[in-house]
Formats: structure tokens, sequence, C-alpha cells
């Protein structure tokens, strides 16, 4: 009898998980989420929503990390600077972004990548495009985890930038507390104006993938042509089957859905390069005509459907729990 009990329960718990996205709620969010990506957003598709189906499975424990990770070969990480805009420059890596905007008094930086490589990307690749990087005023760090975080603290002493985070991620340093913490200096707050110059930059608090995490809209130029970029601050369901924080995350895509759509945003800038094509549209850069379209201008569908495509997966994960 005991040992029947036992069976039917493995049983439902392997046949409940691999069927999640048989549930039906989950699969309209699914299906919501598939036709809103279309051809452009597949990436991040495949890797949030696959998330979301997983998210209720049991996961294997943790295993501790013991002292400091290794750090990468460059090689293995190294990308060159960019000049994307008139006004916007990628200084990231291969596989995570940093974005400086110029501006007639100086450089805001959205994102610090790591603490290993913002000195060969940010810091060289500043001076590369000619520029110099103790006109780093500010630094936005879209959420206080290492990949975007971990080079702020260098920024902050060498050149006295001014660190920008959601209150939450300022908190969550101060819990965890690692090497790499930078002093606090601005708490963000929703809807804020950063000016430096003659730019503004919008911060909105949108939390989800971390509580603090911050998105951003960025005025940019192409040859004289304005156009406002959009950057998604926190994109994964790292935090586990955890309803509060998925329900967050959801009302926070929603509400930065209205709000990239109200602004007319028609650039897409994301903190991955997966996330945001850069991988193939750096390159398109490089090759385009003279008064071609450019590869990052995508339109306002565009950019709404993005986070349009996080929201459904968010949802399609709350409906699996
Ligand atoms: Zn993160």
């Amino acid at each position: 009898m005991r040992r029947l009990a036992t069976a039917t329960v493995l049983a439902l718990g392997f046949a409940t998980v691999p069927l999640l996205s048989q549930l039906p709620d989950v699969q309209r969010h699914l299906d919501a989420a598939r036709e809103a990506a279309g051809n452009d957003h597949v990436l991040l598709f495949d890797r949030i929503c696959a998330e979301a189906e997983r998210i209720a499975a049991p996961r294997p424990p943790r295993t501790a990390r013991r002292g400091p990770r290794p750090t990468p070969p460059r090689e293995s990480w190294y990308a060159e600077p960019v000049q994307v805009f008139d006004n916007l420059y990628y200084v990231g890596m291969t596989d995570y972004s940093a974005w400086a905007v110029t501006t007639s008094d100086g450089i805001i930086l959205i994102d610090a990548i790591f603490d290993y490589s913002v000195e060969d990307e940010v810091i060289d690749g500043l001076t590369t495009m000619g520029f110099d990087p103790a006109d780093i005023k500010y630094v936005v760090v879209s959420h206080a985890h290492l990949d975007h975080a971990g080079g702020a603290k260098l920024l902050q002493e060498r050149y006295g930038s001014q660190v920008v985070m959601g209150a939450a991620d300022w908190d969550l340093l101060d819990e965890r507390n690692p090497a790499w913490k930078p002093k606090r200096d601005i708490v963000a707050t929703d809807g804020q104006r950063l000016s430096l110059g003659d730019t503004t930059v919008t911060l909105y608090l949108t939390p989800g993938h971390t509580e603090g995490t911050i998105s951003t809209l960025v005025p940019v130029r192409d040859g004289g042509r304005s156009h406002l970029a959009a950057a998604w601050g926190g994109t994964a369901f790292n935090f586990g089957p955890d309803r509060e924080r998925l329900q967050m995350y959801t009302d926070s895509a929603e509400r930065f859905r209205d709000i990239v759509e109200e602004a007319g945003a028609d650039v897409l800038i994301a903190n991955h390069t997966n996330f945001d094509g850069s991988k193939t549209k750096i390159p398109a850069l490089a090759t385009r005509q003279p008064g071609g379209p450019h590869p990052y201008v995508v339109g306002t569908d565009t950019v709404a459907r993005y986070v349009t495509v996080a929201h459904e997966c968010a949802q399609a994960a709350l409906a699996g729990l």
C-alpha cells in the first residue's frame, strides 16, 4: 500500500511537470508570447518561456561555491567598442552589454559589466573611441548582479562616477556584501529624469528579476534623426517558483510596455547581447550603406512586443505554479 502510494506520487510528480505547457492557461500565455516574439525576439522567447515551463519543476540543490570564481580568459569575452548611434556606444562584452550615452557634459554609462572586464571594455573602449573615461558622471546599474554591477566600484573609486541603483538592490548588495560592492550613491526613483548636459535619460523601477531592477529610456540620434531607445533592465526568472516575484515581474512588464508605447520607443537595447540581437546588429552596422536602415531602429511595435514576450512568459510561469 505504502509502495503504491509512493509510486502514485512519483508518477504524478513526473506526469505534471513535463506536461505543464498542456495546462490551458499556461499554453495560452506561451502562445501569446510566441506570437509577440515573431521572428524578432526568438532568443528571448526561447530563454524565458523555457524557464517559465520549468519553473515549477524540482531543482537540483545548489552546490555552494567555494572561493572566488576564476576569471574567464579574455579571448572568451572581449568585444571591440562600437559606435551605435551619434550619442550611444557599445562598450560591452560578447555576451554582456554596457552602453555609454555621450552628452555635452560627460557620459552616462548604462551597466558596468564585470569587475574583471570593466577596464578592458568600458575604460579602454571609451578611450579608443576618443573619450575620457574620467567623464563618466553616472553609472546606471540595471540590477545588482555581478554581470551588470561588478565594474561600478572601480569607476566610482577611480573617477568619482556616481552609481545609480534601485533601493532594493542597494539593500541586496549590503546583505550579500560582495568584494565588488560600490558605496551607496544615488537611489533611483520611479520616473526619475537623470540629466547630464543636453541629455536626459528616464529611469523606471521595474521590480521582478531583482526587486530594484531599473528599466531605462534613452534618447539617441542617428545622423541627427532622433530616436528613443528602451532597455528592459532584468529578464530571466532566476528566482524560482516565487509567486509574489512573478506577479511583480508581470506587473512591471505590463507597465513598461505601456511606457514604451506611449513614449514611442523605436530602438531596443538590452544588457545581454542575445536578447536585443546585438550579435547580428553590431556586425550589420559595419556594412550599413550610407542612409540605409539602422539595424537597431526596429520600430515601436517591435520594442513593445519584446516587453510583451517578457510579460506573457511571466504569466505562463504564474499559471503553472
Ligand atoms: Zn541578473
